[in-house]
């Protein structure tokens, strides 16, 4: 079954056809650590994890990459001006984005480089760039001639000379030959010595650009399937990830663009220079939980602007209550017996419209709606005394089944699967389902070697640590 999801590059919703299926190769433009990241970049980061979670939940297997840019003009400032070098001074920056990721559930993506770890990567590709001739050298740098990328602009669909109003610029003034030209590598030589790096061209450090290009390929091939970021990043950064990667490969770098919109505060942009900016601990302090949080920014569908209000993260505490009310209310019927066909069609119902609207360009509000929707058949049914300890059992496991994309469906201090391993719990429960017992219990064996034990019960299957 396909999976569709709008592709910039395109400006369609397309099907996604990853080049080595079940695999899909995914890179995601990660954070500039030099300071907390604010709800407005995990507003992104919660899209792409939704939309990785939504992947494996679909059948495919997903290698992640989300990269740490950890060089860059303020980062060499702040540390310089704190008296440390780039290693000491970005770590606290990194643990402090790494808990705050744990505590919004984003699955860590399988690859998570840091910039300042890949110079020769980096040098390499600029190396093949000024083989080719599309650069030249500038007040001392090496740039990118955008005149030699006929191509250029296809992403952001720019005219010639279009500058998009707004969006990030190289900040640097130079002598270059074009406005658009952009820096691949900065021969500064009054940077501190320990932001410079050796390079045939000349020691100095690497334009932010480049490193996305080199990391994301030397990942995931020179061709890779999805490319993610907020939407301020298509233009310059993604046109120019495109420009110096297609040059300097000869082949097509990105085949699905997946852009987030942007979390906005009183209908301005959420951004660390406007100052409106909130981050996760900000929000923990004034008494809100970070599920909240998630499940405020993974409702919303990823190409809608979004307005940040204190009253929408108490909707979205107040929905979760609704939906962690019923879980836990399952959990309590005792009354013995298999689960009755209209509570077995109620989940699966609800689940085909749950997996129908992710597969539909990750539309999360359909998606959370079903999960609404099945929230109130399942308390008529409750109060019907329709549901035993089967048909409970059966719609638990379809909140948890759901939880795989969402990561907040279940109420609070419940040990959850890993995805992995939640994905071959229920490939056994679909076996048994098919009564293809002999794969089940080959699930079963592997989810033993696992660390993981199952017990068939009246209520469903439970499963605990051994
Ligand atoms: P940065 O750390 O500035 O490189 O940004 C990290 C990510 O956050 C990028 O993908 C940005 O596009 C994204 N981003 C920045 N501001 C917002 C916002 N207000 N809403 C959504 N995403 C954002
Ligand atoms: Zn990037």
């Amino acid at each position: 079954m396909s999976f569709r999801l709008y592709n910039t590059l395109s400006g369609q919703v397309e099907d996604l056809r990853p080049l080595s299926p079940p695999e899909v190769r995914m890179y995601a433009c990660g954070p500039t650590v030099y300071a907390r990241a604010h709800i407005g970049n995990f507003r992104t980061f919660v899209a792409n994890d939704v939309l990785r979670r939504a992947l494996s939940y679909g059948g495919y297997r997903v290698r992640g990459v989300m990269n740490l840019t950890d060089v860059d003009d303020r980062i060499i400032k702040l540390a310089a001006e704190a008296g440390q070098e780039i290693g000491p001074f970005t770590s606290a920056h990194i643990a402090a984005f790494r808990e705050d990721m744990k505590a919004l559930r984003l699955e860590p993506p399988e690859v998570v480089p840091k910039a300042t770890e890949h110079i020769p990567e980096m040098v390499e590709l600029i190396q093949k760039l000024i083989e080719r001739g599309h650069t030249y050298v500038a007040d001392g740098s090496v740039y990118f001639r955008i005149g030699s990328f006929p191509a250029y602009g296809r992403l952001a669909r720019l005219d010639v000379s279009g500058m998009k109003a707004g969006a990030r610029v190289d900040t640097d003034k130079y002598e270059k030959e074009d406005a658009r030209d952009f820096v691949l590598w900065k021969l500064k030589a009054d940077e501190p010595a320990w932001a410079q790096w050796d390079a045939p061209f000349g020691k100095g450090r690497p334009g932010w650009h480049i490193e996305c290009s080199a990391m994301g390929m030397k990942y995931l091939g020179e061709t890779f399937d999805v490319h993610c970021g907020g939407v301020d990043l298509i233009f310059p950064h993604h046109e120019n990830e495109i420009a110096q990667s297609e040059c300097g490969t000869g082949h097509p770098f990105v085949r699905h663009w997946m852009h987030v919109e942007h979390l906005l505060v009183n209908e301005e942009t959420m951004s660390k220079s406007k100052g409106n900016f909130f981050t996760l601990p900000d929000l923990v302090e004034a008494g809100h939980a970070p599920e909240a949080v998630r499940y405020l920014l993974a409702q919303a569908h990823y190409r809608k602007q979004l307005n940040f209000s204190f009253e929408g993260l108490d909707q979205a505490k107040a929905a979760l209550e609704r939906i962690h009310g019923v879980v836990r209310r399952l959990g309590e019927v005792d009354a013995a017996g298999s689960a009755a066909a209209p509570v077995l069609e109620a989940g699966e119902r609800a689940e085909a419209a749950f997996a129908a609207a992710l597969r539909d360009d990750l539309n999360t509000p359909e998606a959370i709606a079903a999960v609404h929707g099945l929230v109130t058949e399942a308390n008529q049914l409750l109060a019907a005394g329709a549901v035993n300890a089967g048909g409970a059992g059966a719609l638990r496991e379809r909140f948890e089944r759901m939880d795989r994309v969402f990561a907040v469906l279940l109420p609070a201090g419940e040990d959850r699967l890993e995805p992995e391993l939640q994905a071959l719990f229920d490939g056994r429960q679909e076996a048994r389902r098919a009564r293809d017992f002999r794969r089940a219990d080959e699930l079963r064996g592997e989810l033993e070697r696992r660390g993981i034990v199952l017990e068939d019960t009246p209520r469903g299957t439970r499963w605990r640590r051994r």
